[in-house]
């Protein structure tokens, strides 16, 4: 499963619920900054298996 940001190609690690739109899947580093926005909830996919 890839980022859905634009023009990222990262392995989505984390998904991200978004109060004002759909819930997405991003890599690590795209979910650090997503993440510090008012409300959105980052969550790790558990079995992805780049988590320990
Ligand atoms: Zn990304």
């Amino acid at each position: 499963m890839e980022c859905t940001e634009t023009d990222c190609a990262s392995t989505a690690t984390v998904r991200l619920h978004v109060p004002w739109a759909d819930d997405r899947v991003v890599c690590a580093a795209h979910a650090r900054v997503l993440a510090r926005r008012d409300g959105v909830v980052a969550d790790p996919i558990a079995d992805d298996d780049e988590w320990p």
